[in-house]
C-alpha cells in the first residue's frame, strides 16, 4: 500500500507516536468506517486489506490504539468487546438484548453531564458512559408480528 494513500490514518497513527504499519492503517480504518465492530469483523476486514495478520497481532493493534486514543472499546455487559473510531465526546450506546445491534446516543443534555457524578467518591473522573438496553425496531418488529 503506498502510504500516499491514506494520509489520514497514517498520521494520525505517527502523531500518536504508534508505529505505522499497513495492518495498523487498515485497523484505524475499518473501526472508523465500521459501526462499533466486533474483533472477528474487524479481523476480517483488515485482512482482506493486508493480507494474513494473526488473531493475537489484532488483539495487539486495537490495544495499542486504544490506549493511543484514536478508537474506543466498549464492552456492553455480557457481550464481546466492540471498537468504534468516535472517541472523546463521552457518548453512550444503545444495545438491543435480542440481536446484539448497537446504535451511539448523544448525552441527553448539554455537555458530557455525565461527568458530574452525584458522588464521586473522591475519584477524578474522565469517562462516564451510560448504556441504554432494549429492542432494536427490528426485533421488536419481529416479536409484535
Ligand atoms: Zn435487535
Ligand atoms: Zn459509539
Amino acid at each position: 500500500m503506498s502510504p500516499s494513500a491514506t494520509p489520514g490514518a497514517a498520521g494520525e497513527l505517527r502523531g500518536a507516536g504508534l508505529r505505522v504499519t499497513a495492518a495498523r492503517v487498515a485497523l484505524l480504518e475499518t473501526v472508523r468506517h465500521g459501526d462499533h465492530l466486533g474483533i472477528e469483523a474487524i479481523t476480517l476486514a483488515v485482512r482482506d486489506r493486508v493480507g494474513h495478520i494473526s488473531l493475537q497481532a489484532v488483539y495487539e493493534a486495537l490495544h495499542a490504539l486504544t490506549a493511543a486514543g484514536l478508537i474506543r472499546r466498549i464492552e456492553p455487559a455480557g457481550g464481546a468487546p466492540r471498537f468504534e473510531g468516535r472517541v472523546g465526546d463521552n457518548h453512550h450506546h444503545v444495545v438491543c438484548q435480542s440481536c446484539g445491534v448497537v446504535a451511539d446516543v448523544d448525552c441527553a443534555v448539554g455537555e458530557a453531564p455525565c461527568l458530574t457524578a452525584s458522588d464521586d467518591h473522591g475519584f477524578s473522573i474522565h469517562e462516564a458512559e451510560v448504556v441504554y438496553w432494549g429492542l432494536c425496531p427490528a426485533c421488536s418488529t419481529a416479536r409484535s408480528s
